[in-house]
């Protein structure tokens, strides 16, 4: 790559730009606009991330890293710098087309009453949940055309992985959540996968920015657990698509000081509570405390509250929660 592209990618993207799609903020701000937060490359407890947003550069008093945005996604992503600029470049064009994708999702739900029966068996109701988490539906077979007549490349759809090699729509039948960089889909079919995200990073932690705030969070392995907790009030409630946190999940967890309870699925094989006791242990060392929520054998906080539990029964269970 020229030296010249790399001026035109680095124009693209802001660093501030870059840096705020991925959750950081700033803590305060200093002369000449530069801006102080907790540092996104290490567990920071005090600000030391120096950001000036003028001259797109970065440099952190705690780790020693600092540099421009190509520099940033490396140590971000733990890549080296060729894979750096792809992961820039898709992030360029990637966004709009999920934003346009999900958009057609969503305009889908309510025209399709499996869609809207399969939310209501799992405990989803409510249209303002439906809003809050944007949730649509991929009936299958209309998205491809419906994102070309908008002047996206069949091309561009492959690589996004909205649609399969041999051109069909890949999610079909699914339900569809918007993640930051990404579209989960829940399939209403028993014989297709039941989970699927399109290729690239899950994300970060489920609506992390507001959920950040609050001294005591709740962890719940998936979306309809997310959906059905928010839904009884629990607006302190987050998701980490799945009973391990990666590498970026896991330092957001440690961003602050909190308390965080563990509300993994209490399932027979007993996976759930030992990735509880697991992720309990790797945020104890980094003085995080945890307590796990320990639900009734079987079941997971969606099968709990679909069930006919209510939110008292499962704010008392958070009370007893086990350190
Ligand atoms: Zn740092």
């Amino acid at each position: 790559m020229s030296r010249q592209a790399l001026e035109e990618l680095k124009q693209q993207i802001p660093l501030l730009d870059y840096l705020q799609a991925h959750d950081w903020r700033p803590a305060r701000r200093l002369s000449r606009g530069r801006l102080m937060g907790l540092c996104p490359l290490h567990c920071d407890h005090k600000p030391s991330f120096l950001v000036d947003p003028g001259k797109s550069l970065f440099y952190c008093y705690g780790c020693g890293r600092g540099g421009d945005v190509i520099r940033f996604a490396e140590l971000y992503h733990q890549v080296r710098f060729p894979q750096a600029l792809s992961l820039l470049h898709q992030w360029c064009g990637l966004a709009p087309l999920l934003h346009q994708a999900a958009g057609f999702y969503r305009m889908q739900l309510h025209r399709y009453g499996e869609a809207v029966g399969y939310l209501l068996q799992r405990g989803v109701r409510s249209p303002e949940l439906i809003e809050h988490m944007r949730i649509g539906y991929a009936p299958g077979g209309c998205l491809r055309s419906w994102l070309m007549q908008l002047g996206y490349s069949l091309q561009a759809l492959r690589q996004a992985g909205l649609v399969t090699a041999v051109g069909y729509d890949a999610y079909t039948r699914r339900i569809v959540f918007p993640l930051e960089g990404n579209l989960y889909g829940r399939s209403l079919s028993p014989s297709a996968p039941p989970h699927r995200f399109l290729p690239g990073a899950k994300g970060g932690l489920y609506n992390w920015e507001q959920v950040r705030r609050y001294p005591e969070v709740i962890l719940v392995e998936g979306l309809f657990d997310y959906a059905v907790l928010w839904q009884a009030g629990f607006y302190n409630v987050t998701c980490s698509l799945g009973n391990h946190l990666n590498a970026r999940q896991f330092q957001q967890l440690c961003d602050g000081p909190r308390t965080v309870y563990l509300a993994f699925d209490s399932d027979a094989n007993g996976s759930g509570q030992t990735a509880a006791q697991r992720m309990s242990r790797l945020l104890g060392a980094q003085g995080v405390s945890t307590r796990r929520v320990l639900l009734p054998d079987g079941h997971d906080p969606n099968s709990f509250l679909v069930q006919g539990a209510d939110a008292r029964q499962f704010q008392h269970l958070v009370e007893t929660a086990r350190p």
